[in-house]
């Protein structure tokens, strides 16, 4: 626990530091632990050490965790199928991963069902990577207009992930270019959209995107697997 607590500090510390360099305050970050490689006792003690936010990317084991831990606000970050969503749907506070438009259809029509509001990031794949999902930034206008008419689900920014980089700098011109998109797109006037936040950045590069422009880090292992 002890590890723990100067783990959270640390990774606290920094995100402090980079907020600090952009001229942002650091309680303007939110930091969501991504616990899918840690075993739930831990994730209790990080409650209990005061982290609140908590990203898992599988549905079997999220659904299982809000059921151990309800007290924590839940977050849905890897990648959805739609037969999957009527599990996630009202339990979890943001679903980061919404990277094509028959997820969105879906989590809209769960939404409906329940009565519920669906507060969803689109997930934009900036790189063109081909491993990776999302929405391209051509594509994303039209996605925003579309998603404009589905009652229930509400965009409320984007998310994002920078390949895999041995050094966190290769990241920043994606982030740069996610935070100028958003820019760009909040010119325009969408229904149903609201650009506050923009969740990038994961253990190897949540500084760089701090200083520019996230709002929402998504950090694992930096927390969780301590013997790094
Ligand atoms: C696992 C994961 C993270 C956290 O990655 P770390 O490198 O462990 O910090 C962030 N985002 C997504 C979508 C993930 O799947």
């Amino acid at each position: 626990m002890q590890q723990l607590a100067a783990a959270i500090g640390e990774v606290r510390a920094r995100i402090a530091r980079a907020a600090q360099k952009s001229g942002r305050d650091p309680a303007a970050i939110t930091l969501v632990a991504v616990s899918k490689t840690a075993d739930i006792a831990t994730v209790g003690e990080a409650l209990a050490l005061g982290l609140t936010d908590f990203g898992e990317n599988r549905v079997q084991q999220l659904r299982e965790r809000i059921s151990a831990l309800p007290e924590a606000r839940w977050h849905m970050i890897g990648r959805l199928q739609t037969n999957k969503v009527k599990e996630i749907v009202g339990k979890v506070v943001l679903v980061h991963s919404l990277d094509r438009w028959n997820l969105a259809e879906a989590l809209d029509k769960r939404g409906q069902a329940l009565g519920v509001a669906v507060p969803a990031l689109v997930q934009v794949n900036i790189a063109g990577e081909e491993q990776k999902t999302g929405v391209s930034p051509e594509e994303l206008p039209e996605f925003l207009d579309s998603c404009g008419q589905l009652s229930a689900l509400r965009i409320m920014g984007f998310m994002t992930m920078a390949p895999l980089a041995d050094n966190q700098e290769e990241a920043r011109p994606v982030f740069r270019e996610l935070y100028h998109l958003q820019e760009r797109l909040g010119q325009r006037s969408f229904t149903n959209v609201d650009f506050r936040y923009l969740s990038m950045g994961m253990s190897q590069d949540y500084e760089v995107a701090i200083e520019e422009g996230a709002n929402i880090v998504r950090v694992g292992s930096a927390i969780f697997n301590l013997e790094q």
